[in-house]
């Protein structure tokens, strides 16, 4: 049941004004589905709000470029931002309310960022490891954003597996009754993954771009013959030949993204990447 029939998105600023609309208009049992973005969309993240008005009675997206999450000062100076057409992408493709905050709204003080957040093991591999701090400003956003809108249904890519472990952690730590729907990768015809970096990539890079899914797709096809370290090698030397700089690129089980250097049939696994190409950081996983 949805008390609200609009054809038009609202837009808050302050969260304030957001919860008491929420509160004010709904009338349970409306579902909540809630879609969290930096920005710069693209279709995949218009893939979420898909999913969301699928399977929820109202539509809350955010956007807000989280200073807090970027441990490299110059990638969040070049964040991309395309408000004016995310807007009208998001009213377009029938999302309900985007919330759209400043800093200060998020952020009042020094102390609002002062938080820890017990992830454990998740933050010290793969990303956790090459961007330090960056999952505790994550599970700060995200548990702030989720104070606030109070979802039913939320709903995240599963282009970031390691952001949606992280994500599943600080739901049940903080013991929310939300249920986290990991909605698979949008990726452009070429199969580079659609990201919002992509943005500053060159039409030529983005074609270089899209050797990432393709390493990752030959390794998913050899690894049942072919030693994994092997293959995870001739893979770095080939993209470094292509003009990246590889961070990582691991095997590792899915279920708790334990890190290992053989694969057995019969167990799930994923393998991840993050590189680095002309200096637009670049991550990527396949499952197995
Ligand atoms: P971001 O704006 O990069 O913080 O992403 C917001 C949400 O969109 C996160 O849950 C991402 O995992 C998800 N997302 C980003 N890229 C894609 C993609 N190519 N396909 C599906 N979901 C994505």
């Amino acid at each position: 049941m949805r008390l609200i029939t609009q054809a038009l998105m609202t837009l808050f600023k302050h969260y304030k004004d957001l919860q008491l609309y929420l509160t004010n208009q709904l009338v349970k049992p409306v579902s909540v589905g809630f879609v969290p973005t930096m920005g710069a969309l693209h279709a995949g993240h218009l893939s979420l709000i898909e999913q969301s008005k699928k399977r929820s009675g109202i539509t809350v997206s955010s956007i807000f470029i989280n200073p807090a999450q970027f441990n490299n000062r110059q990638d969040f100076l070049k964040y991309p931002s395309t408000l004016e057409a995310d807007i009208s992408a998001l009213e377009e493709n029938g999302c309900d309310i985007l919330f759209l905050p400043d800093e200060k709204e998020i952020y009042p003080d020094e102390a609002s960022k002062n938080k820890h957040f017990d992830i454990g093991y998740l933050e010290t591999v793969l990303e956790g490891k090459f961007r330090p701090g960056h999952f505790q400003g994550v599970c700060l956003i995200v548990d702030k954003l989720l104070n606030i809108v109070n979802p039913d249904l939320l709903f995240i890519g599963q282009k970031d597996f390691q952001q949606c472990m992280v994500i599943k952690r600080l739901i049940r730590l903080q013991n929310k009754a939300i249920k986290v729907i990991v909605c698979p990768t949008l990726r452009e015809k070429n199969g580079l993954a659609m990201s919002s970096r992509n943005l500053r990539l060159q039409p030529i890079e983005r074609e270089i771009a899209s050797e990432l899914f393709k390493t990752l797709q030959s390794i998913k096809q050899k690894i049942p013959f072919t030693d994994f370290i092997q293959l995870q090698k001739k893979a770095i030397g080939h993209l470094n030949e292509k003009g990246f700089k590889v961070e990582y690129l691991q095997l590792a089980k899915a279920a708790d993204l334990e890190i290992v250097n053989n694969y057995k049939s019969g167990e799930a696994y994923v393998i991840l990447i993050a590189a680095v190409l002309n200096e637009v950081r670049l991550i990527d996983n396949i499952l197995l």
